[in-house]
């Protein structure tokens, strides 16, 4: 079926900042989406810092009773319940406006994004509705937009073996688990009892096995936080681990969300996330292992194991430095995802939603060894 634009009616957006959200408006008729998608879709007005748009149409299943895990730095976490209502709760930084899933794919179809979507992202939460909405909401886009591929932000935490087959069976190309915490301790104080929430690593890493096995290579990855207290060598160590699964690593520098448990967690130091940045993409597209690096006794990396004329060029290239995440069309090695502004912001940007240029990179060489600016 296909729609012209004029004939599409106006959506029915819901601001949250006006609108209460009501008992109906969730999953799977409705969903939230981030902001960038938003302003590439002609839904909200707005102007993104040096990029146009975001390549990735990032969506979230969405529950007036919200998330049921407490994840200590998420703007989703149960415990920022008292603080603001869950549609009107940013979520990496950022808005996420709800509307309604129907008329998202028909402004699709009718190129309201200018064709600028490479991937769809279904985000999933913890909530006893989040596996099934999510399967009927992907049998909803394959039908509808099949060119599109989609990956699902997977909750382990309600799966089982099954599920990702059947997501592979229905159309999924790649499945990611957000294990965000590096090492088993930060992920039980941060994501488990400590902070009464049902997240455990074996589970998470259970997932990732299968999700080796059932998406294959190059089609399934973890998220990754910088910045939660784990050291360059204990990040980059599960960067290579999943490396060598045969999946990819999507960075995200750690930021305080307002209202979340680590508020006033300081944010991950510049020169720190250049160097996880720059190991990652090394380790994921360059050949590199960690193998071959040296860290100092803090953990940090003081020699990424390549040739210095090699590793000028990939540093030059700034690719390490934009944001990491699931492929479009063009560049495997570049994120379709882009997520602009989702861990930092315009005037201090830690993942770059766009190619940097000259000035960037010396920027980024700059703030690497921590030369003041
Ligand atoms: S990198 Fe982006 S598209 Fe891929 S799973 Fe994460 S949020 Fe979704």
């Amino acid at each position: 079926m296909s729609a012209d634009i004029d004939n599409v009616q106006p959506m029915q957006f819901y601001r949250p900042d006006y609108h209460i959200k009501t008992p109906d408006m969730r999953s799977p008729e409705y969903v939230q989406m981030s902001t960038a998608a938003a302003i590439t879709l002609g839904l909200i007005p707005g102007k993104m810092h040096r990029t146009a748009c975001t390549h990735c149409l990032n969506l979230l299943v969405t529950y007036p009773e919200g998330c049921r895990a407490n994840c200590a730095y998420c703007g989703l976490a149960r415990h920022r319940e008292e603080a603001r209502d869950y549609a009107d709760r940013n979520f990496i930084r950022v808005d996420w406006p709800t509307v309604r899933f129907s008329d998202v794919i028909a402004r699709v179809q009718a190129g309201a994004d200018r064709g600028q979507f490479q991937r769809m992202c279904i985000s999933m939460i913890t909530h006893p509705n989040s596996d099934a909405d999510t399967i009927i909401l992907l049998q909803q886009w394959m039908a509808a937009l099949p060119q599109i591929p989609v990956s699902i932000l997977s909750n382990p935490t309600t799966m089982e073996k099954a599920d990702l087959i059947e997501l592979r069976r229905l159309g999924a190309e790649i499945f990611t688990v957000a294990l965000d915490a590096a090492t088993p301790t930060l992920f039980e104080r941060t994501r488990g009892k400590s902070v009464d929430s049902p997240h455990r690593w074996e589970k998470y890493w259970q997932a990732i096995e299968w999700a080796s096995e059932v998406f294959g290579p190059e089609r399934f990855g973890v998220h990754l936080i910088g910045g939660l207290g784990e050291t360059e060598q204990e990040i980059l160590s599960i960067c290579q681990r999943i490396k060598t699964m045969g999946g990819h690593n999507h960075m995200f520098a750690f930021y305080p969300e307002q209202g979340s448990l680590m508020e006033d967690w300081p944010a991950v130091p510049h020169d720190q996330w250049r160097r996880i940045q720059l190991a990652r993409f090394i380790i994921d597209y360059a050949g590199g292992t960690i193998q071959n690096m040296i860290f100092n006794t803090f953990g940090q990396v003081i020699d990424f194991g390549l040739p210095t004329a090699r590793l000028a060029e990939i540093i030059h290239s700034g690719k390490p430095f934009q944001t990491s995440g699931c492929p479009g069309s063009d560049d495997t090695e570049i994120s379709a995802c882009n997520r602009p502004y989702g861990d930092s912001s315009p005037s201090d940007i830690l993942s770059f939603p766009f190619t940097l240029n000259a000035l960037d990179v010396e920027f980024v060489k700059n703030q690497m060894i921590n030369k003041p600016l």
